[in-house]
């Protein structure tokens, strides 16, 4: 397959779960634990970020999703657009909202970032290719429509549209 503009490559759905990889977005260096981020609050334990709560004397250090936040540098984009979206928007942002409050309680990097309006509808931000995976998924399994992934493996960026 060719790859297109920015490094992205169409990518088959069934190719999704071997290929996504973990955020790479990674202190460069091996973090203490405990750690507690000083933004969100999120802990780093057992080697990941839980929401328990830190013990004193935790070390403090934003986590990735913070970083990424604070950098506006998402690596998952939803775009939902078509009529049947226009005509039921709040209704479809309401459960992409909800599918990530759902995720985001059990693994606190996986966060939508921005929802912005374009020209033909809405494009969802996330912190965490996973989550825009699993929006897009949570969407297609809601309400059809057509839905296709574009990845770039290189940067870990993945692009998911869906149209109805
Ligand atoms: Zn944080």
């Amino acid at each position: 397959m060719k790859a297109e503009r920015g490094g992205f490559r169409p990518l088959r759905r069934e190719q999704l779960f071997q290929e996504l990889v973990h955020d790479s977005y990674k202190a460069g260096h091996k973090l203490h634990e405990p750690t507690r981020c000083p933004e969100c609050g999120a802990v780093f334990q057992k080697g990941r970020w839980t929401w328990a709560s830190a013990p004193s004397g935790a070390h403090e250090e934003k986590c990735p999703a913070c970083h990424r936040i604070h950098d506006k540098f998402p690596c998952g984009f939803v775009s939902l657009k078509g009529d049947f979206f226009r005509d039921k928007r709040e209704q479809i942002l309401q459960l992409v909202k909800n599918h990530e409050a759902k995720e985001k309680a059990e693994h606190p990097l996986q966060r939508i970032m921005k929802i912005e309006d374009t020209e033909d509808g809405v494009v969802v931000t996330t912190t965490d290719t996973h989550l825009a995976r699993d929006i897009a998924e949570a969407l297609h399994n809601a309400y059809k429509g057509d839905l296709d992934y574009h990845y770039n493996k290189e940067d870990n960026l993945l692009r998911a549209s869906w149209s109805r």
